[in-house]
């Protein structure tokens, strides 16, 4: 525990992440780290940087798929509750969020405030932190749409904001290379609360009934490619429901991989290897992950 010694209390040793991820799938991390401030999330970089090893930010790991190896490294997590503050300004629709809020509690909170311009991310589980690094969205828009600036600190602990004419929001990416984002601001727009809640239900809704939301996922596997869609490919080519030990492609939507009883991290790697083959063999088409892997 040289690495992190004098910080035992926020840290755990072999620590299993599929404790901590949506798939509940992966190995452990050497070590997982739950800085209770700045003051020790720098302490835990600086040392990190120093001794050259890798750091991995976690989020809710909504988005992540962990190897069965686990990880030699450190893994740091912005907690809810330790990077968890939401400051909202009705006048002027200023919204600042640490990176651990949880996503969904954010868009509930500013829809009470009766403001406008995060409907579209209901139901996308994660952190502000998750959600801004990867632009998460979906058909009705993104949250680099509503994203002002972003406060983030670098591997080295240096810590600096990025204004939004200096971020671009990609399709499930961005440009932002520091490695922790610990703060973002949103410009939102005062409307009719009502309006809002209707706006949110309809989203809702329609994410309910498409998306399998309460198994055990990490959302859309690949990227749609140009112009397509990933899952009506998979479709058909015939691989909807199909599985491979434990993993499953979803027969409510065959973008989504679904890990049931008893699957690995082996399992969802070599069900995501059959369909990249199938979809190349049939369309010539490369599928793009959208999720995040965590192998070493
Ligand atoms: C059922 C289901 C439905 C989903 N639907 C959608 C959808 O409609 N649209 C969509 O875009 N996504 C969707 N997702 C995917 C996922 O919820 C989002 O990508 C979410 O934004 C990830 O946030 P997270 O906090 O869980 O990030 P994690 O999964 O923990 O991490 C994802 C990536 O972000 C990085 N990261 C996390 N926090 C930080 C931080 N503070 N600083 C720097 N980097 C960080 C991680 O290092 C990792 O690379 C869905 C997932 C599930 C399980």
């Amino acid at each position: 525990m040289n690495l992190l010694a004098g910080l035992e209390e926020i840290v755990k040793e072999n620590e299993p992440l599929a404790k901590h991820t949506w798939f509940r799938l992966g190995g452990p991390a050497r070590y997982m780290v739950r800085p209770r401030n700045k003051a020790e999330l720098l302490d835990v970089v600086r040392r990190c940087h120093e001794n050259e090893v890798d750091i991995y930010v976690l989020g809710r790991g909504s988005n992540i798929l962990v190897a069965d190896e686990g990880l030699d490294a450190v893994v740091v997590q912005m907690y809810y509750k330790n990077f968890g503050q939401v400051s909202i300004d009705k006048e002027t629709g200023t919204v600042i969020a640490e990176a651990g809020v949880s996503l969904s509690q954010f868009v509930r909170r500013c829809a009470g405030e009766g403001l406008s311009g995060t409907e579209c991310l209901i139901g996308i589980p994660g952190t502000i932190g998750g959600a801004v690094k990867l632009n998460a969205g979906g058909r009705f828009g993104d949250i680099g749409n509503v994203t002002e600036s972003v406060k983030v600190i670098d591997s080295s602990g240096y810590e600096f904001t990025r204004s939004r004419d200096e971020i671009y929001f990609g399709y499930r990416m961005t440009n932002i290379i520091a490695k922790f984002i610990i703060e973002a601001e949103f410009s939102l727009v005062p409307d009719d609360p009502d309006r809002i809640s209707r706006l949110l239900k309809e989203v809702w809704m329609l994410k309910k009934n498409s998306q399998p939301m309460n198994s055990r996922s990490a959302g859309c596997v690949f990227k749609n490619p140009r112009a397509l869609s990933a899952g009506a490919l998979i479709d058909k080519v015939g691989l909807k429901g199909h599985n491979i030990g434990g993993a499953f492609i979803s027969e409510k939507h065959a973008n989504f991989i679904e890990a049931r009883e008893g699957a690995t991290s082996s399992d969802v790697l070599q069900l995501i290897d059959l369909i990249r083959q199938r979809i190349q063999d049939r369309f010539e088409v490369d599928l793009e992950l959208e999720i995040n892997l965590w192998k070493q």
